[in-house]
């Protein structure tokens, strides 16, 4: 005799099975995969838990669920992430945008910078930041760059979907040597660089550690912070006088970073703040005028 399995039995069965698994989220993890098997928004299988699934529906949820259990994260599963309440696409060539850079987009919101400012994402991703930055200020135009070409293609459907092309311009390349800095001219340079300390990497979760691309945590340096400080080295000479300069960062490099900018030339005034936990994340600094 063959069992039936409705959406309820199902969602039980796979959260028992994720617990078990030492998932964090395991019955939202169920339900987001389960909506996205059948096709649903989550919020539609709390009117269907009687509704027993088809045996291509089960297959195709089941393979959802050996992904997740190997610690996939949900994101690469379902191919997109929310960020600034816009849905992102993500794959494996591009790090899931994080809640925490929501503020970094807060933050650089708040600047102040003129209308048709020019702005520089370094190491754009999925396009995250420069998507919610070129929504929310029509006149910006913005340069996004990244070292994986990868990651650009993803950042592409990202621009297009959310009607930006026109304005974001993704350019190959490392930090800003992209560009001649007497060319650069730049009102604002924001970045989330990779900025996990190697002897760190161990230490995150398996969904982090195995399957999010390496090129976008490794920082480099004892401390993680090597990308970082070479894109505080670089920027002031590819700012206008005056310019800002908008940094993520890990929550343990505040007193390297603090440190490195009190003896850095270039820049005349720099603050922190922290994220929605209360961990100092953020840099913001303006070049000497
Ligand atoms: N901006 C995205 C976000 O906030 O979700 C992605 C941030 S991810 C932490 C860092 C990105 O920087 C990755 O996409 C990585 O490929 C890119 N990257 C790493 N090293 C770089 C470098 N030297 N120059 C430019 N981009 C770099
Ligand atoms: N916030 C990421 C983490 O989960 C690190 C991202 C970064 O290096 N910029 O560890």
């Amino acid at each position: 005799m063959s069992e039936t399995w409705t959406v309820l039995k199902v969602l039980q069965w796979t959260t028992e099975y994720f617990f078990q698994k030492g998932l964090d989220q395991p019955r939202s993890d169920a339900e987001v995969l389960l909506a996205h098997a059948l096709n649903l928004e989550r919020i539609q299988l709390y009117l269907r838990h009687d509704q027993p699934l088809s045996e291509s529906e089960l297959a195709r949820y089941r393979e959802m669920i050996r992904r997740r259990a190997s610690r996939e994260p949900t994101q690469y599963i379902t191919g997109k992430q929310e960020f600034w309440s816009l849905e992102f696409e993500v794959g494996p060539s591009v790090l899931v945008p994080r809640p925490e850079t929501e503020v970094l987009v807060e933050r650089v919101l708040e600047a102040g910078t003129a209308d048709g400012a020019r702005v520089l994402d370094v190491g754009t991703g999925s396009g995250a930041i420069a998507v919610a930055l070129a929504r929310e200020r029509p006149a910006w135009t913005i340069v996004a760059t990244d070292v994986s070409l990868k990651a650009l293609l993803t950042a592409r459907k990202n621009i297009e979907r959310h009607g930006v092309s026109d304005r974001v311009f993704l350019v190959a390349g490392r930090l800003l040597g992209f560009m001649a800095p007497e060319r650069a001219g730049f009102d604002l340079i924001v970045s989330n660089p990779p900025y996990v300390a190697s002897k760190d990497l161990p230490k995150l979760p398996p969904e982090v550690r195995d399957h999010e691309p390496l090129t976008a945590l490794e920082g480099g340096g004892a401390e993680g912070a090597g990308t970082l400080f070479a894109i505080l080295e670089q920027a002031p000479r590819y700012l206008k006088p005056g310019g800002h300069v908008f940094v993520e960062f890990g929550s343990d490099q505040k007193d390297v970073l603090v440190r490195w900018m009190e003896a850095a030339g270039g820049y005349e005034a720099f603050e922190v703040f922290e994220d929605y936990a209360g961990l100092p994340r953020i840099l913001h600094a303006r070049s000497k005028r």
